[in-house]
């Protein structure tokens, strides 16, 4: 995946505002069912996708950024979700602390992919650090699944 600044970014931008809309119902779901603990989990991960997306966009300035088929960049459901069912399974907050690691994984991957394989500077050095950031989010959900219980 070899991209220039501004695909990479448009990218970038796309994949937190999905994380942050994800993460914002994900809030009000366990609000919804007095887990305020694990709400707040997801309440502090919406912050800090936007003010990622708000730090990207700042460095965008003025750049036209090109528009993405959403494929490339919402978040993807576990094949447990689907109708009714889906909704059960994400009450449960082990089950939505997964769903949300598991779509850092992705963002995570597809950040490591575009460092290891882009042939601009910046763009390899902003998708390291990108990366980086994902890991985080990745360490700190696993700290919150294992202190959550097993449905
Ligand atoms: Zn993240």
């Amino acid at each position: 995946m070899t991209y220039t600044l501004p695909e990479f970014l448009a990218h970038a931008v796309a994949l937190e505002q999905e994380a942050a809309d994800r993460y914002l119902e994900l809030a009000d779901m366990m609000e919804a069912h007095r887990n305020d603990a694990v709400s707040a989990v997801f309440r502090d991960m919406t912050r800090f996708s936007e003010l990622h997306r708000d730090e990207i966009q700042a460095r965008v300035g003025k750049v036209e950024l090109p528009k993405l088929k959403s494929w490339e960049y919402r978040w993807r459901s576990p094949p447990e979700m689907g109708g009714e069912e889906g909704f059960d399974y994400m009450i449960e907050a082990y089950n939505a602390l997964q769903y949300a690691r598991e779509n850092e994984i992705r963002a995570m991957q597809y950040y490591r992919s575009v460092a290891a394989e882009s042939t601009d500077e910046e763009v390899r050095r902003l998708a390291t650090e990108f990366a980086n950031e994902e890991t985080e989010h990745v360490a700190s959900l696993d700290k919150w699944i294992e202190l959550t219980p097993r449905p």
